[in-house]
C-alpha cells in the first residue's frame, strides 16, 4: 500500500550542518538530541545519516527513544537517556550500556541494586536543580549524593554532571539563566572540593551553547540545531550579527511531500467541502491532496495554508479534513493527477518553510516538527 505522502530528509544538508556545528563550536564534543521522534525527522532514518556525519553520541527523553536509536545505531555510538524510564528500563539500559540521568535519591537507589544484581556497572549522569524546575538534585542533597557515588564505585560510574537552562533562547530569561550559571558552579564546586569528580560535564542546549559559550564544559547537547533551525529568531539574530554574516548557515533537511489524488471542476455559487466556510464566486478547479490533520496537517491551516505545487504557490481552500485538503488551482490549467505537492520544502524557487507553516499553522517549529506523524514513510535523498 502506498501512504499518502513521503518525508525526505537531505544527506547533503545535513553534512553540512554538522559541519558548521563542528566548526563554530570548535571541534567540542556534540550529543546528537534525537528525542521526539529525532523532532519529527524519524529516528531510525535520522541516526544512521547522522552516523555517516560522524555522530556517534545521541540523547533521548525515554527509554522507548533510547530503544529505536539502540536498533539501528553503531555499537560504538553512546546513547544518553536524559528523562523518563521505569525500574525495568534501568536493567535494560545497564545491561546495554546506555547511559541514563539520575536526578532522584530513588533512581539513584535503583540504579545501584540493578547494577548490583547484574553485577555490571551504571552509567550515570547526575542532573542539578538549578533553576528550571523541571528534574534535576537540590543544592541541599548533594553531600549526601556525593556520599551515595563515593560508597557505590562498584556499581557506578559517575559520567556526567549536567544541568538544563530554562529558556536561553530569549533574552527575556536573562537574570534567571545567569542564576542558573552561578547555581550550577556552585554545585560543581562542592563536587571538586570533595574530591569527587564526572568523566564530563554538560549544560548547553542549542541556545546555551550559542549564546554561553563559557557554560560549553566537555559536550553540549544539540537538537534543533542539526535539523536546520535556530532555537528562536533571537538566537539567529545575534548569530548574524556577531559574526557579520548575512543569511544562516544552517540548512532545513526534512521536506514533505504528496501528490494529487483527484481534479474536481467547480461551478460558480457552490460552499466547498465541509460546512459554508469556502464559496465559490467563479468557476474553479481544485485539486484534492491526500493529507489531512490525521497526518499532522493542522485543521488551523484550513482556508489558510499554501502548497507548492509546478513551482508555484497554491491556497488550500475550505476545511482540512481528517485525511484529505482541496487545494484551489483554478489558473494552473497544467496539473494533473499525481502531480507532486510541496507541503514543506522548496520548489521553482518557492519555498513553504516549517517556520512559515508554522505561522500560518501558529506552531512553533519544535512542536509542528514533532508532530509530524511516526507512520509517514522517511526516506533519505
Ligand atoms: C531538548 C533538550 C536539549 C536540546 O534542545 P535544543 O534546543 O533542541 O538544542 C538539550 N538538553 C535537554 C535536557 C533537552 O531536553
Amino acid at each position: 500500500m502506498k501512504a499518502s505522502s513521503v518525508i525526505k530528509l537531505n544527506q547533503t544538508a545535513l553534512q553540512s550542518n554538522w559541519e558548521f556545528l563542528r566548526s563554530f563550536f570548535k571541534g567540542k564534543q556534540i550529543s546528537a538530541v534525537v528525542k521526539g521522534n529525532a523532532y519529527g525527522h524519524g529516528i531510525t532514518a535520522y541516526v544512521p545519516m547522522a552516523e555517516a556525519c560522524g555522530v556517534n553520541h545521541f540523547a533521548v527523553f525515554n527509554a522507548g527513544e533510547a530503544y529505536e536509536v539502540y536498533e539501528v545505531a553503531s555499537p560504538s555510538s553512546t546513547i544518553m537517556i536524559m528523562g523518563s524510564l521505569d525500574d525495568d528500563d534501568i536493567e535494560w539500559a545497564i545491561e546495554k550500556d546506555i547511559e541514563f540521568y539520575v536526578f532522584t535519591m530513588e533512581r539513584l537507589a535503583t540504579a545501584i541494586n540493578t547494577a548490583a544484581k547484574l553485577n555490571k556497572k551504571a552509567l550515570i549522569h547526575i542532573e542539578i536543580e538549578t533553576g528550571m524546575y523541571r528534574t534535576g538534585f537540590e543544592q541541599s542533597t548533594i553531600p549526601e549524593l556525593i556520599t551515595h557515588l563515593k560508597n557505590n564505585t562498584d556499581t557506578l560510574v559517575f559520567k556526567g554532571l549536567c544541568m538544563h537552562f530554562a529558556g536561553a533562547e530569549s533574552i527575556a530569561n536573562y537574570v534567571r539563566v545567569k542564576k542558573q550559571k552561578i547555581s550550577f558552579k556552585k554545585a560543581l564546586k562542592v563536587f571538586k572540593e570533595a574530591g569527587i569528580m564526572p568523566e564530563i560535564i554538560h549544560t548547553c542546549c542549542s541556545a546555551a551553547a550559542v549564546r554561553l559559550p563559557d557554560m560549553h564544559y566537555d559536550m553540549i547537547r544539540i537538537g534543533i540545531m542539526q535539523y536546520g533551525f535556530w532555537s528562536g529568531p533571537e538566537v539567529l539574530i545575534e548569530y548574524l550579527n556577531k559574526y557579520n554574516v548575512e543569511e544562516s548557515p544552517l540548512k532545513r533537511i526534512l521536506s514533505w511531500e504528496s501528490t494529487i489524488m483527484s481534479i474536481k471542476e467547480v461551478p460558480p455559487g457552490e460552499f466547498i467541502g465541509y460546512g459554508a466556510t469556502f464559496f465559490s464566486h467563479q468557476t474553479m478547479l481544485l485539486a484534492i491532496v491526500p493529507v489531512g490533520y490525521a497526518h499532522g496537517f493542522s485543521r488551523s491551516l484550513s482556508n489558510t495554508g499554501i502548497v507548492l505545487i509546478n513551482g508555484r504557490r497554491a491556497p488550500v481552500v475550505g476545511m482540512v479534513n481528517m485525511n484529505c485538503i482541496a487545494i484551489d488551482v483554478t489558473n494552473m490549467s497544467d496539473v494533473k493527477i499525481n502531480d507532486t505537492v510541496i507541503l514543506i520544502g522548496m520548489q521553482g524557487g518557492h519555498e513553504v518553510s516549517v517556520a512559515s507553516f508554522g505561522e500560518m499553522s501558529n506552531q512553533l517549529n519544535y512542536e509542528l516538527l514533532t508532530r509530524l506523524p511516526i507512520n509517514i514513510e522517511r526516506k533519505m535523498v
